[in-house]
Protein backbone atom coordinates (compact mmCIF):
# COMPACT_ATOMS: atom_id res chain seq x y z
CA UNK A 1 0.00 0.00 0.00
CA UNK A 2 1.38 3.30 -0.71
CA UNK A 3 2.58 5.33 2.37
CA UNK A 4 0.32 8.52 3.14
CA UNK A 5 1.43 11.67 1.01
CA UNK A 6 0.20 14.39 4.05
CA UNK A 7 -2.19 15.01 6.17
CA UNK A 8 -4.60 17.78 5.14
CA UNK A 9 -6.50 19.94 6.93
CA UNK A 10 -10.08 21.55 5.15
CA UNK A 11 -11.27 24.19 6.76
CA UNK A 12 -15.00 24.79 5.04
CA UNK A 13 -18.43 25.07 6.53
CA UNK A 14 -20.23 24.22 2.69
CA UNK A 15 -20.31 20.71 3.18
CA UNK A 16 -20.82 20.04 -0.46
CA UNK A 17 -17.69 21.51 -0.95
CA UNK A 18 -15.89 19.94 1.61
CA UNK A 19 -17.19 16.35 0.60
CA UNK A 20 -16.06 17.37 -2.64
CA UNK A 21 -12.36 18.04 -1.55
CA UNK A 22 -11.97 15.46 1.29
CA UNK A 23 -13.19 12.68 -1.39
CA UNK A 24 -10.20 14.14 -3.97
CA UNK A 25 -7.74 14.21 -1.28
CA UNK A 26 -8.41 10.97 0.13
CA UNK A 27 -8.71 9.27 -2.90
CA UNK A 28 -5.04 10.69 -3.98
CA UNK A 29 -3.34 9.33 -0.91
CA UNK A 30 -3.65 12.03 1.75
CA UNK A 31 -4.91 11.84 5.17
CA UNK A 32 -7.60 14.76 5.35
CA UNK A 33 -9.96 15.93 8.48
CA UNK A 34 -12.76 18.96 7.95
CA UNK A 35 -12.92 21.71 10.70
CA UNK A 36 -16.14 24.07 9.55
CA UNK A 37 -15.74 26.83 11.87
CA UNK A 38 -12.69 29.38 12.27
CA UNK A 39 -12.55 28.30 16.01
CA UNK A 40 -12.06 24.49 15.03
CA UNK A 41 -9.73 25.06 12.57
CA UNK A 42 -7.46 26.89 14.73
CA UNK A 43 -8.10 24.44 17.96
CA UNK A 44 -7.25 21.45 15.39
CA UNK A 45 -4.08 23.55 13.96
CA UNK A 46 -2.32 24.02 17.60
CA UNK A 47 -3.12 20.14 18.60
CA UNK A 48 -2.32 18.00 15.20
CA UNK A 49 0.76 17.98 12.91
CA UNK A 50 -0.70 18.39 9.69
CA UNK A 51 1.31 19.14 6.13
CA UNK A 52 -0.83 21.76 4.46
CA UNK A 53 -4.60 23.85 5.40
CA UNK A 54 -6.86 24.27 3.01
CA UNK A 55 -8.83 27.30 4.30
CA UNK A 56 -11.43 28.73 2.72
CA UNK A 57 -12.36 32.18 3.64
CA UNK A 58 -15.86 32.65 3.97
CA UNK A 59 -16.54 30.80 7.61
CA UNK A 60 -19.38 31.47 9.71
CA UNK A 61 -17.79 32.30 12.98
CA UNK A 62 -14.34 33.95 12.47
CA UNK A 63 -12.66 35.58 9.04
CA UNK A 64 -10.47 32.86 6.97
CA UNK A 65 -8.04 35.92 6.59
CA UNK A 66 -8.01 36.31 10.54
CA UNK A 67 -7.86 32.42 10.58
CA UNK A 68 -5.12 32.65 8.83
CA UNK A 69 -3.21 35.13 10.70
CA UNK A 70 -3.47 33.65 13.89
CA UNK A 71 -2.36 30.20 12.95
CA UNK A 72 0.37 32.30 10.97
CA UNK A 73 1.63 33.70 14.55
CA UNK A 74 2.93 30.24 15.32
CA UNK A 75 2.84 28.33 12.46
CA UNK A 76 4.78 28.08 9.13
CA UNK A 77 2.40 25.32 7.82
CA UNK A 78 1.88 25.68 4.01
CA UNK A 79 -1.68 27.11 3.85
CA UNK A 80 -3.87 28.00 0.65
CA UNK A 81 -6.97 30.22 0.61
CA UNK A 82 -9.87 28.15 -1.00
CA UNK A 83 -12.64 31.14 -2.04
CA UNK A 84 -14.76 32.76 -4.31
CA UNK A 85 -13.55 35.82 -3.69
CA UNK A 86 -11.91 36.97 -7.45
CA UNK A 87 -11.09 40.27 -6.41
CA UNK A 88 -7.20 40.57 -6.50
CA UNK A 89 -7.23 42.96 -3.60
CA UNK A 90 -7.89 39.39 -1.39
CA UNK A 91 -5.44 37.70 -3.71
CA UNK A 92 -2.89 39.98 -2.31
CA UNK A 93 -4.22 40.44 1.53
CA UNK A 94 -4.07 36.86 1.91
CA UNK A 95 -0.37 36.11 0.20
CA UNK A 96 0.79 39.33 2.10
CA UNK A 97 -0.72 38.11 5.31
CA UNK A 98 1.48 34.92 4.75
CA UNK A 99 -0.85 32.49 2.54
CA UNK A 100 1.34 30.19 0.16
CA UNK A 101 -1.37 30.14 -2.48
CA UNK A 102 -4.87 30.94 -3.69
CA UNK A 103 -7.25 28.92 -5.47
CA UNK A 104 -10.49 30.26 -6.57
CA UNK A 105 -13.75 28.48 -7.00
CA UNK A 106 -15.02 26.41 -9.03
CA UNK A 107 -11.51 24.90 -9.48
CA UNK A 108 -10.45 21.14 -10.98
CA UNK A 109 -9.53 17.95 -9.14
CA UNK A 110 -6.26 18.17 -11.30
CA UNK A 111 -5.65 21.83 -10.50
CA UNK A 112 -5.89 20.99 -6.92
CA UNK A 113 -3.83 18.01 -6.25
CA UNK A 114 -1.38 19.81 -7.96
CA UNK A 115 -1.25 23.31 -5.83
CA UNK A 116 -1.39 20.79 -3.03
CA UNK A 117 1.51 18.77 -4.01
CA UNK A 118 4.02 21.95 -4.84
CA UNK A 119 2.97 23.29 -1.78
CA UNK A 120 3.87 20.35 0.37
CA UNK A 121 7.14 19.70 -1.67
CA UNK A 122 8.61 23.66 -1.46
CA UNK A 123 7.49 23.02 2.70
CA UNK A 124 9.70 19.97 3.09
CA UNK A 125 12.49 21.49 1.05
CA UNK A 126 12.53 24.72 3.44
CA UNK A 127 12.67 22.36 6.69
CA UNK A 128 15.31 20.43 4.79
CA UNK A 129 17.65 23.88 3.43
CA UNK A 130 17.44 24.99 7.04
CA UNK A 131 19.44 22.20 7.81
CA UNK A 132 21.92 22.32 5.01
CA UNK A 133 21.76 26.04 3.56
CA UNK A 134 21.32 26.43 -0.12
CA UNK A 135 24.46 29.05 -1.76
CA UNK A 136 23.06 28.51 -4.92
CA UNK A 137 19.57 28.17 -7.40
CA UNK A 138 19.88 26.46 -10.69
CA UNK A 139 17.41 26.19 -13.50
CA UNK A 140 18.40 25.05 -16.59
CA UNK A 141 21.07 26.98 -17.82
CA UNK A 142 20.19 29.65 -15.22
CA UNK A 143 22.71 29.23 -12.28
CA UNK A 144 22.88 31.92 -9.37
CA UNK A 145 25.78 31.74 -7.06
CA UNK A 146 24.60 33.66 -3.31
CA UNK A 147 27.88 33.99 -2.25
CA UNK A 148 30.05 35.13 -4.68
CA UNK A 149 26.91 37.91 -6.14
CA UNK A 150 27.27 35.66 -9.62
CA UNK A 151 24.29 35.19 -12.16
CA UNK A 152 25.15 33.17 -15.39
CA UNK A 153 23.20 31.60 -17.60
CA UNK A 154 24.58 29.20 -19.97
CA UNK A 155 28.01 29.97 -18.83
CA UNK A 156 27.90 33.54 -19.35
CA UNK A 157 27.69 36.25 -16.43
CA UNK A 158 24.54 38.43 -16.66
CA UNK A 159 25.67 41.78 -15.64
CA UNK A 160 23.10 43.23 -13.53
CA UNK A 161 22.53 46.65 -10.97
CA UNK A 162 22.54 46.23 -7.35
CA UNK A 163 18.90 46.64 -7.37
CA UNK A 164 17.80 43.88 -10.72
CA UNK A 165 20.53 41.55 -8.07
CA UNK A 166 18.19 41.92 -4.92
CA UNK A 167 15.29 41.29 -7.38
CA UNK A 168 16.15 37.80 -9.00
CA UNK A 169 18.16 36.83 -5.34
CA UNK A 170 14.80 37.37 -3.77
CA UNK A 171 12.89 35.71 -6.37
CA UNK A 172 15.30 32.78 -6.65
CA UNK A 173 15.24 31.94 -2.69
CA UNK A 174 12.02 31.36 -3.01
CA UNK A 175 11.35 29.88 -6.38
CA UNK A 176 7.79 28.69 -6.96
CA UNK A 177 6.66 31.11 -4.89
CA UNK A 178 4.30 34.21 -5.65
CA UNK A 179 5.60 37.18 -4.10
CA UNK A 180 3.50 40.35 -3.84
CA UNK A 181 5.30 43.77 -5.23
CA UNK A 182 4.78 44.65 -1.84
CA UNK A 183 7.00 41.97 -0.45
CA UNK A 184 9.26 42.37 -3.05
CA UNK A 185 9.89 45.97 -2.62
CA UNK A 186 9.97 45.85 0.63
CA UNK A 187 12.81 43.48 0.33
CA UNK A 188 14.91 44.99 -2.15
CA UNK A 189 14.34 48.58 -1.03
CA UNK A 190 14.36 48.40 2.62
CA UNK A 191 11.50 49.41 4.96
CA UNK A 192 11.69 52.78 3.85
CA UNK A 193 10.08 51.55 0.08
CA UNK A 194 7.69 53.22 -1.96
CA UNK A 195 4.26 50.56 -2.82
CA UNK A 196 5.13 51.86 -6.28
CA UNK A 197 4.41 48.71 -9.00
CA UNK A 198 5.66 50.74 -11.84
CA UNK A 199 9.41 50.90 -10.47
CA UNK A 200 9.05 47.54 -9.83
CA UNK A 201 7.60 46.60 -13.31
CA UNK A 202 10.37 48.43 -14.98
CA UNK A 203 13.25 46.13 -13.13
CA UNK A 204 11.59 43.07 -14.02
CA UNK A 205 11.27 43.96 -17.43
CA UNK A 206 14.67 45.28 -17.76
CA UNK A 207 15.73 41.85 -15.74
CA UNK A 208 13.86 39.93 -18.66
CA UNK A 209 15.74 41.20 -21.33
CA UNK A 210 19.22 40.05 -19.68
CA UNK A 211 17.62 36.46 -18.56
CA UNK A 212 14.84 35.26 -20.78
CA UNK A 213 15.78 33.75 -24.11
CA UNK A 214 12.72 35.79 -24.99
CA UNK A 215 11.18 38.00 -22.54
CA UNK A 216 7.93 38.69 -23.57
CA UNK A 217 7.57 34.90 -23.25
CA UNK A 218 9.51 34.23 -19.50
CA UNK A 219 10.67 31.07 -18.41
CA UNK A 220 12.49 31.88 -15.36
CA UNK A 221 10.75 35.35 -13.73
CA UNK A 222 6.90 34.37 -14.18
CA UNK A 223 4.46 37.18 -13.07
CA UNK A 224 0.91 36.64 -11.68
CA UNK A 225 -1.12 39.29 -12.83
CA UNK A 226 -2.08 41.87 -9.91
CA UNK A 227 -0.17 40.19 -7.29
CA UNK A 228 3.05 39.47 -8.01
CA UNK A 229 6.13 37.43 -9.26
CA UNK A 230 7.50 34.38 -8.76
CA UNK A 231 10.52 32.45 -9.88
CA UNK A 232 9.91 29.07 -11.72
CA UNK A 233 11.09 25.79 -10.00
CA UNK A 234 13.69 24.00 -11.64
CA UNK A 235 11.63 20.76 -13.03
CA UNK A 236 12.07 17.62 -11.47
CA UNK A 237 12.95 18.95 -7.78
CA UNK A 238 11.61 17.57 -5.14
CA UNK A 239 8.58 14.70 -6.45
CA1 LIG B 1 -17.69 29.17 3.11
Amino acid sequence: MEACKGTILVVEDDKHSSDFLMANLISDGYEALVADTGRKAISTTADTLFDLILLDLGLPDIDGMKVLKSIREWSEIPIIIVSSRTEEAGKVAALDAGANDYIEKPFGNNELLARVRAAIRIYRKCWCSKVEVSDSFTNGALQIDYSKHRIAKDGQIIHLTPIEHKIVVTLAQNAGKVLTHDFILRRVWGDDYLSDGQILRVNVANIRRKLEDNPAEPQYILTEVGVGYQMAEPEGVGG
